[in-house]
């Protein structure tokens, strides 16, 4: 049916990086300095996203805790992010959050745009951040990559300028379109129960309009959206494509990643909320099974491929490039082992997001995972085991592939 013409639509971003690498303060400057109010005392902020127009365009900035956030939508399907700042510190070059935030937006295959921060530091090395990420793969266009390396302070806003325009150079070849006349459909970003309006969620409307009295449905809730507020804390009767806002109004807190869409009558999104609240339990316990390590290889089919993810926390650099060696070497014609994420540390909500997105086994090895990982892992089923022994790590996949786990 026909719902209305294609425009292009503002391009939705995520910055990423190690901690202490800038990313609050480029967003916070970027928001004060372009984001309009006519209020005095400029603005504080109120939605975990926000919009900025200026002479190179629109961006909606996604400002919600990184990685974590981004995992999480990319564990539910949700595709909400079109371009990632990677934020590197010039004076501390790439670190570990650094090479994280790489394999998430080469996950997602989302591209990214790489600001060199604190430019003004003295140290301040960009030749050898940008030498450092080429180890990644992160290659700038000067080297005959396809990366565009911008240098900024966040402290004196040099390069903020360049930064912006390097998102628009980069989502013009993304032609990013959206029918604003649709009805209006997108991704939770982020819910909250709030003491006096109940339920209120963040979302991304990534296409056609929502407006105020719509009847939503969002993840497993839904109910008539009683106000929306924008980023300025200003009601708004609606809102279109690449915006952020704030509805109420639901009846529950949706999750980040869930999609949201305007639906006909409050009868309907009742029916499709139940339903969905009995299939997401069927489905949670079938998970449960489906992401057990010795089940992963019994339930391929005849001429596929078996493949078994694995996300792999360690104590010590050492043990895990062990293991992460003698893993890969498990590797045959018909079985492929992959270690799709690794890191020294404990196992946090952004290591059970990641497996969960790519369906991975989580495994720590002398090291636990924290209250936030725990939660993810219980509520999604997905398989956790602890070693502190390098064999019987290895031993328990092998025996896995070859069908005598039992
Ligand atoms: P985040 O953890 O990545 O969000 O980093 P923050 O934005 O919190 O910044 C960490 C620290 O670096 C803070 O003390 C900031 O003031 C400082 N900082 C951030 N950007 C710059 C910059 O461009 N120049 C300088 N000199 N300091 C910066
Ligand atoms: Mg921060």
């Amino acid at each position: 049916s026909y719902e209305g013409d294609e425009i292009s639509r503002s391009p939705v971003v995520t910055v990423m990086g190690h901690v202490d690498h800038g990313k609050t303060s480029l967003l916070d400057y970027i928001r004060k300095a372009k984001v309009a109010t006519g209020e005095a005392g400029g603005i504080t902020q109120h939605i975990g996203a926000y919009h900025v127009e200026d002479d190179h365009g629109g961006v909606t900035f996604l400002d919600t805790p990184g990685h974590a956030a981004f995992t999480a939508m990319r564990a539910r399907g949700a595709k909400a992010t079109d371009v990632v700042i990677l934020v590197v510190a010039a004076d501390d070059g790439v670190m570990p959050q650094t090479i994280e935030a790489i394999e998430h937006s080469k996950a997602a295959e989302v591209p990214m745009v790489v600001a060199v921060n604190k430019m003004d530091k003295q140290g301040a090395d960009p030749d050898r951040v940008k030498n450092e990420l080429s180890q990644y793969g992160v290659i700038s266009e000067e080297w005959g990559g396809d990366t565009q390396f911008v240098h900024v302070s966040a402290h004196t806003g040099d390069g903020i300028e360049d930064l912006l325009e390097a998102i628009q150079l980069v989502s013009e070849v993304l032609e990013l379109k959206a029918v604003p006349e649709a009805p209006g459909k997108g991704v939770v970003v982020e819910s909250r129960l709030d003491k006096g309006r109940g339920p209120v969620a963040t979302v991304l409307v990534q296409n056609g309009t929502l407006r105020r009295g719509d009847i939503v449905l969002a993840g497993l809730h839904y109910g008539r959206v009683r106000a929306l507020t924008n980023e300025l804390g200003k009601q708004v009767e609606s809102v279109g494509p690449a915006m952020p806002v704030e509805i109420q109004g639901l009846d529950g807190t949706p999750d980040a990643g869930d999609d949201f869409m305007v639906v006909a009558d409050e009868r309907k999104a009742r029916e499709v909320a139940n339903f969905r609240q009995g299939k997401y339990r069927e489905v949670r316990l079938a998970r449960q099974q489906k992401a057990k390590l010795e089940n992963m290889f019994s339930q391929m089919g005849q001429d596929e491929v078996a493949k078994v993810n694995i996300v792999l926390k360690a104590d010590v650099q050492g043990s895990l490039e062990a293991i992460k060696g003698a893993l890969e070497e498990l590797s045959t014609e018909e079985v492929k082992v992959a270690v799709v994420s690794s890191g020294v540390g404990g196992i946090t909500g952004t290591d059970a997001n990641l497996a969960l997105a790519s369906e991975a086994i989580v495994m720590g090895f002398n090291v636990r995972a924290d209250a936030a990982a725990r939660e993810i892992i219980e509520r999604e089923g997905l398989d956790l085991r602890y070693y502190s022994v390098i064999y019987q790590l290895i031993d328990e996949v092998k025996q896995a592939m070859t069908g005598m786990l039992a």
